[in-house]
């Protein structure tokens, strides 16, 4: 093996450098969420924004482009797929979008995020869209700015293309239209036959101490390695890495249903397990992270569902869940418990859908966003579309706006084209899922045995330790065989929820 050049040795020491800021930003965010008292927020969003600015410099620095330019040749002289070569392919991309875009429309995005933040949060509490509009159109206006920093064909293209790389507006659309003509009337069918999965096991009083305790024995269970991460709670579960050996998780307790804290815990265990499975040889480089949004929740949508609303889970952990709550389960067995975990109920909020409905949320946020952006809807005329779109959708009416368009933090961020990767992180899943059940014809028996494990030995070979080496599509590819494809997804939804609903 040829000693790399020193160009590239003087490359990765600058890239470990910009690194270690993007880590210690996260530090200071994770800190913010679960840890600092209110006082520390002012000082702490300047804090933020030095190590922002620091870090955008060194990127677009000339030197980092030189040392880019210098080292084409030996780029060029490397397999495509080795670590150095990704390294200065990944790094290439990542300056130049750091550079299309000028100081003073990011510095602008910035402010409008944190002004829009906070006029959502006061308008969420008041329930009142009108107040929010001219910060939501601001933040329409500069993401159409952003937009046109980009020669790009579709002006959705390059806002997806920050959280999804590489994969176009008219892919994501038509995917997304396949998957709703295949759920809308699988939804339709089970709210026809609703009485047939009783879930008032999962409902009641259950004390967020108890839950805590049984979520700790889970969570030891689960395939993280000891000394590696942590629990935490907080308002709005997340969960971050420090690095592939500092994971950190958070969940949040809700004493009136038990699968709240459980599958927030089981999700964000997922993001978690895919940041603890990229290869350490890549640790303090930018291809150290999970490669797109949408691979990120295909890995907490598995933990959460393909794992946590399986029998073979319910089958491992129902005396567990029975001894923390011996009343409430004292008469039920573990299909029980099963059957009500994946209970298929329409909410008007999508953090609380169940898996069949969850889709629709996504779908109608990502259809009205196209519009916003294409200035066929305005920001105004938001609320009746979102309403109308809800009732059509889910058969719900909304009551009021802090329910409907006023729910998640996404827009009031500037956050457009976030939304479709849930339901591609979905749809990956179930593509990911079928290559590992090929792969371990057992895998149920051995998660039922508690062996989860053998799990995340899987999906860390044919999926995290290549960190961002790979584009998402490639690395699909290389796990599954073959391309994003919405048919597994389907097929796994009608034959859970046939099943279920008796259809
Ligand atoms: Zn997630």
């Amino acid at each position: 093996v040829a000693v790399p050049p020193a160009a590239y040795t003087a490359l990765r020491e600058k890239l470990g450098q910009i690194h270690d800021l993007d880590r210690a930003r996260a530090v200071l965010a994770w800190d913010s969420r679960t840890m600092m008292p209110a006082g520390g927020a002012e000082v702490r969003a300047e804090q933020l924004a030095t190590l922002e600015g620091v870090r955008h410099d060194l990127l677009v620095s000339d030197e980092i482009g030189r040392l880019l330019e210098e080292l084409r040749s030996y780029e060029e002289g490397l397999p495509a797929d080795s670590d150095e070569a990704s390294l200065v392919r990944v790094s290439r991309r990542d300056r130049d979008k750091e550079l299309r875009v000028p100081a003073s429309l990011r510095s602008a995005i910035a402010r409008a995020k944190s002004l829009g933040e906070h006029a959502w949060k006061e308008a969420r509490a008041r329930s009142d869209f009108d107040s929010f509009v001219p910060y939501l159109e601001r933040n329409v206006e500069l993401k159409l700015r952003y937009a046109e920093c980009f020669d790009a064909e579709h002006v959705y293209d390059p806002l997806l293309d920050d959280f999804e790389p590489g994969m176009k507006t008219v892919e994501v659309a038509s995917l997304l239209c396949d998957l709703k003509e295949a759920v809308a009337p699988l939804a339709a069918a089970i709210a026809e036959r609703a009485e047939a999965v009783d879930d008032s096991c999962m409902h009641g009083h259950f004390p967020a101490a108890d839950q805590e305790g049984l979520l700790v024995e889970i969570a030891r269970d689960l395939p993280l390695p000891p000394g590696t991460w942590r629990l935490d709670h907080t308002a709005h579960p997340f969960a971050n890495a420090f690095a592939t050996t500092d994971v950190r998780i958070t969940t949040r307790y809700d004493e009136r249903r038990l699968g709240t804290a459980l599958f927030a815990m089981l999700h964000e265990a997922g993001h978690g397990l895919y940041e603890s499975g990229i290869s350490p040889s890549l640790e303090r480089t930018p291809l150290c992270r999970p490669v797109s949004l949408g691979l990120h929740e295909s890995q907490s949508r598995l933990w959460e569902n393909a794992v946590g609303r399986s029998r073979a889970f319910w089958r491992r952990f129902f005396p567990k869940v029975q001894s923390a709550f011996p009343e409430r389960f004292a008469h039920l067995d573990a299909e029980d418990v099963y059957r009500a975990a994946s209970a298929v109920r329409p909410s008007l909020i999508r953090v609380e859908a169940d898996e069949v409905t969850y889709d629709l949320h996504v779908i109608l946020r990502f259809e009205l966003e196209q519009e916003i952006l294409q200035e066929r809807l305005k920001v105004r005329d938001l609320p009746d579309a979102w309403n109308a779109r809800v009732m059509d959708y889910l058969g719900l009416a909304v009551p009021r706006d802090a329910d409907g368009v006023l729910q998640d933090v996404h827009w009031a961020e500037g956050l457009f084209g976030y939304f479709p990767t849930y339901s591609l992180g979905n749809v990956i899943a179930a593509q990911i899922g079928k290559a590992a059940h090929a792969a371990m014809p057992d895998l149920d028996a051995r998660l039922e045995a508690g062996e989860l494990h053998s799990l995340q030995d899987w999906l860390q070979e044919h999926v995290h330790r290549h960190g961002r080496k790979f584009t998402p599509a490639e690395t699909v590819a290389r796990a599954v065989g073959g391309p994003v494809d919405v048919e597994p997804y389907v097929r796994y939804l009608r034959a859970k929820y046939g099943e279920l609903y008796g259809l």
